[in-house]
């Protein structure tokens, strides 16, 4: 009998043990602001959660949807507050008419830049079918995600598709995160010569890394610790290019062709950095 009883004091400690496991593990996935850039390949997608409400920032190629829904809910988010599609190219948007669908965005922000293809008239016509307030921003236009504040810093329609992404600056209790699109020299110049205050902890590299984005003056002005590239292993373009790595040699990068889906958070009194692989 006695054993009987010292093996179920034994089995108790090791159910609480196990269940303190599982609280701390679920803990883990909260934090008080998240970024994950989450790998789709070659393309991009990245999720914020803040305060408990969500953004996603483009949406991957038409592949990724199964990929992407599955990230979001295995992080708990099952409804956007948010989305931004930077650019209308199918590697930022190719998704993003079944992300409507699935997640039900209060919010879309959209380039001033439009298209005529199938994708960017799909995620429209979705954007329209779901009654979603949709706004091409103009510079300067923020929201509140939780307690981290979004801006729309550069916002211009160029000629190019890519130079005219939405730039948005997302601010955290002073660390900052700056969302590129594929934005190219062009628009880099002109939103430096704009003076806006540019500098922020990560940056998501423009372009997948091309050479024509990420001018040195860019990075300088930015001066991020952490560079991330979302880009896609063996990609034909030859992302990211080698002078662009070597224009970031002296930041931390971090690649989701090498990492995976990237996570940075932060809490009141630390921060981290965790990748899948
Ligand atoms: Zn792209």
């Amino acid at each position: 009998m006695r054993k009987l009883k010292r093996v179920m004091g034994r089995l108790a400690v090791g159910l609480a043990a196990l269940l303190a496991f599982a609280i701390y593990n679920m803990s883990l996935d909260r934090h008080d602001f998240e970024a994950h850039f989450i790998d789709v390949g070659q393309g991009d997608c990245a999720l914020i959660t803040c305060g408990g409400e969500s953004l996603l920032i483009d949406a991957g190629t038409p592949d990724s949807y199964e990929g992407i829904r599955r990230y979001l809910l295995k992080h708990g988010v099952s409804r956007l507050d948010y989305i931004v599609a930077t650019h209308g190219h199918s590697d930022h948007i190719g998704s993003m008419t079944d992300v409507i669908e699935g997640f039900s965005p209060r919010q879309a922000f959209i380039s001033h830049h439009a298209h005529d293809t199938n994708t960017y008239i799909g995620m429209l016509e979705a954007l329209e079918r779901k009654n979603i307030s949709t706004e091409a921003p103009e510079r300067g236009r923020s929201f509140n995600l939780g307690d981290a504040v979004c801006t729309f810093i550069w916002t211009k329609e160029y000629e190019d598709a890519n130079n005219s992404s939405l730039v948005l600056m997302v601010d955290y209790d002073g660390y900052r995160l700056l969302f590129t699109g594929d934005m190219e020299a062009e628009a880099e110049r002109e939103l430096l010569a704009s003076n806006a205050d540019i500098s922020a902890a990560v940056l998501k590299v423009a372009h997948h890394g091309s050479s024509t984005s990420s001018t040195q003056e860019l990075i300088d002005a930015a001066d991020p610790g952490i560079a991330i590239i979302s880009v896609g292993k063996n990609n034909d373009y030859g992302h990211p290019h080698k002078e662009i790595l070597e224009r970031l040699s002296d930041r931390q990068v971090l690649r989701t062709d090498e990492k995976g889906s990237i996570v940075i958070w932060w809490d009141k009194d630390k921060s981290g950095v965790e990748w899948e692989k």
